[in-house]
């Protein structure tokens, strides 16, 4: 199922990409994001399995250290705080583990949609948490991520894959990936079930309140 899944998202984002791409010079938004500004790398990013894969797949591609996958785990644990949404998570400063010291995705190629459709048209030095006065204009990726995505998670939902009804923080959703999927021996954490359990409701809340914000206040571009 991993190869299938992941090769029928690479074929996703490449056509996904190319849509949005022209969709933005259509609207006539030019993006301001650029090589080594990696504030958004603080999001929550939240993914599903067939991301988490890919993912995976990509760090198993280029190789990586132990002390990666302790980053990884330790900001996986990290997650699994009372009171966890994108708001509070953003509040906390937490530095996506598959950033380099230059300030560079380790997986770009395949990095989630939650981070390759985040795009920002404001100046970039807004972006950063620490930024004065901060009130950035972003594009509205929901609707970008379930075209990516929907096609993709209806047919696992076809198939009985259990994983079709999971998402999740990239970091607990890649640890799951990395050791259930890939065989990689990892930490033991929580899994994303539990953090579904535990969190899935109140992130969903948060994100369908802010999405309803942005759109009544016309933040949309
Ligand atoms: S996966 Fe890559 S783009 Fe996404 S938050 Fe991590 S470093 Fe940034």
């Amino acid at each position: 199922v991993s190869v299938s899944v992941t090769t029928a998202l690479r074929q996703a984002y490449e056509s996904v990409d190319a849509a949005f791409a022209s969709h933005l010079v259509n609207i006539g938004m030019k993006p301001s994001c650029s090589v080594g500004c990696s504030a958004c790398c603080e999001q929550l990013a939240l993914v599903t399995w067939p991301e988490a894969m890919l993912v995976a797949e990509a760090m198993l591609a280029r190789g990586f250290f132990d002390t990666e996958i302790a980053a990884i785990a330790a900001q996986a644990e990290a997650c699994f705080y009372e009171g966890i949404d994108p708001g509070s998570y953003w509040d906390r400063r937490v530095r996506c583990a598959l950033l380099t010291d230059e300030n560079r995705c380790s997986v770009y190629e395949a990095r989630p949609a939650a981070c390759r459709y985040h795009v920002a048209f404001t100046p970039a030095a807004m972006c950063s948490s620490r930024a004065p006065g901060r009130n950035t204009q972003h594009v509205d990726t929901g609707p970008v991520i379930e075209a990516t995505l929907g096609p993709i998670m209806e047919e696992l939902a076809a198939a009985g894959a259990e994983q079709a009804h999971e998402f999740g923080p990239l970091p607990v959703m890649l640890i799951a990936a990395l050791r259930d999927e890939l065989g990689v021996p990892v930490p033991r954490i929580p899994s994303p079930r539990e953090w579904m359990n535990r969190h899935g409701r109140q992130v969903y809340e948060y994100v369908k309140a802010d999405l309803a914000e942005a759109r009544a206040a016309g933040r949309e571009p």
